[in-house]
């Protein structure tokens, strides 16, 4: 019996609508792999160790979070995709390596029609399972596209190996001829970016307990709960549910209608108040005064490039310098042309710097101060920590330029990267372990890797002016389904699941 034939592809964007548009070459610099190099990253991600496959690598892409992805260049990825699956001959099943909160220039939902051309492609017998970012904006045409879609169970996401292997194990089962049937709902809650930890202790957290007690049921075969990406403003925005079981409709069905009362029951708790700028300052003042364990961690989580953000507002910072505070290390700002500045200058030179000279996105910010050029180098690894293990980081030409006397070290890069570990100050020269505050440019990844370091009591969100502000209410949304908590009084809601074939047929 010949083997299995299983195609694997995917476009990974989580769009922030308020953002510059996202290019090709994004993807590009950030990750794209076809051929041999994606054989090998599904080798890692363990699909072949479910089922003895044949893997037909199609193509996987994957960007920095920023603005909606230029819709040309959404054709070019669709042309080569279409072509490849074309070329590849009959497949026996889909393997998509998703995201799910992408969005175009001209489409809202990116994810929900390169599922449905893959689905036109391969035809309605063929078992397509998607494997989701939590922060996926779930729509009615991902469910009817996909036979099952798995979400991360984890944010910080550290599970996407782990879900992957999921998708295989249910691949296997429809491969052997079993049906999925799929419920699913979008509450009217649009949760806090940094209410979302799933740590055992937090709603969310509570949350995936229940979910992953449901999941030993022998009918149940994934329970997946969506935060969503608010900025991506679609929609299909709000917290989502969709609860997929063996052939049992009504199963999905009770089963998600009481996950969502649950997750309504516990909106209050999604809720947060991050410090402020001046919080963060006199924070850091008492912390030091008091000997406080070292590093302490900053996150400016309005600036998060995992979420779209600049990565290069200044507020944070400038405060921080401004304030005299003492032994910072602070990374990585995005700014190529200060890095070009610190290039010419050389490394050992003193030059006036301007931050964000060239940047258009007013709340940026600029400033203006001496710096001198620490180090110039190449911002170039391969991850280790769990969080991005065996991902291949690019920061292009970057610097460490000082203030203050070399109080405060700041890492200047010129492709945009959120922190997700350490190493993006290692390869700086810089241990943050010998810092008394680090400020990240991250809302909450870095917390796998940095935690293990800094005492959780000491790491800190602050908020401020930025494409990732926690501040919702402030936000122009315009496609937001309202009303919706907590932005708006939600009087009255009554949980409605949707089985997946109504809409099929509809
Ligand atoms: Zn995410």
């Amino acid at each position: 019996m010949s083997k299995k034939r299983i195609a694997v592809l995917g476009i990974i964007l989580e769009a922030n609508v308020f953002a510059p548009v996202t290019r090709r070459v994004d993807f590009e610099n950030y990750q794209l792999l076809q051929g041999e190099e994606l054989r090998a990253v599904v080798g890692y991600l363990g699909l072949s160790d479910v089922g003895d496959w044949e893997i037909v690598p199609i193509l996987v892409t994957a960007a920095e979070s920023g603005g909606p992805l230029d819709h040309d260049d959404y054709l070019s990825f669709i042309d080569d995709i279409e072509q490849r699956l074309r070329e590849a001959g009959p497949v026996d099943g889909v393997f998509i390596y998703g995201h799910g909160a992408g969005r175009t220039t001209a489409l809202d939902d990116m994810d929900g029609d390169y599922f449905a051309r893959v689905r036109a492609i391969v035809g309605p017998q063929i078992p397509i399972v998607a494997e989701l970012d939590l922060h996926a904006n779930l729509s009615d045409e991902m469910v009817a596209a996909a036979d099952i879609l798995v979400g991360y169970r984890t944010n910080p996401h550290v599970d996407q190996v782990a879900r992957a292997k999921e998708c295989a194990e249910h691949l296997q089962r429809l491969l052997l001829g079993e049906k999925a049937t799929v419920a699913y709902q979008r509450l009217p809650l649009v949760t806090a970016q940094v209410a979302q930890l799933t740590a055992p202790d937090k709603p969310y957290g509570e949350l995936m307990v229940y979910a992953e007690e449901l999941m030993e049921r022998e009918e149940v075969a994934n329970v997946t709960l969506l935060s969503g990406f608010s900025f991506g403003d679609t929609p299909y925005n709000g917290f989502a549910i969709c609860v997929t079981t063996w052939d049992d409709q009504d199963a999905a069905t009770s089963l998600c209608d009481d996950l969502a009362q649950k997750a309504w029951g516990m909106r209050q708790r999604f809720v947060a108040s991050p410090n402020t700028i001046a919080d963060a300052v006199e924070l850091e003042k008492a912390a030091a005064a008091n000997g406080a364990a070292a590093p302490r961690v900053y996150a400016d989580i309005a600036d998060n490039p995992g979420g779209g953000g600049r990565g290069n507002t200044i507020h944070l910072l400038k405060a921080f310098a401004e304030a005299g505070i003492r032994n910072v290390m602070a990374g990585v700002y995005f700014d190529p042309a200060l890095v070009e500045r610190a290039v010419e200058a050389g490394e050992g030179a003193t030059f006036d710097a301007v931050f964000n000279a060239e940047e258009q996105n007013a709340l940026s910010g600029k400033w203006a101060t001496p710096v001198r050029v620490d180090h110039l180098f190449e911002g170039q690894f391969v991850g280790k920590a769990e969080i991005n293990e065996g991902m291949n980081v690019r920061l292009g030409p970057s610097a460490v330029l000082s203030v203050n006397d070399g109080e405060v070290k700041i890492v200047v890069c010129t492709l945009r990267h959120q922190v997700l570990s350490p190493e993006y100050f290692e390869v700086a020269g810089l241990d943050v372990r010998t810092a008394n505050a680090v400020i990240v440019k991250s809302r909450g990844h870095f917390r796998a890797a940095f935690e293990p370091i800094a005492d959780t009591s000491q790491v800190h969100e602050v908020d401020g002016p930025g494409l990732t502000t926690a501040d919702i209410s402030s936000i122009e949304w315009t496609s937001l389904p309202r009303p919706v908590y907590p932005i708006d009084p939600v009087e009255h809601w009554q949980t409605a699941s949707v089985a997946r074939s109504t809409v099929v047929a509809a």
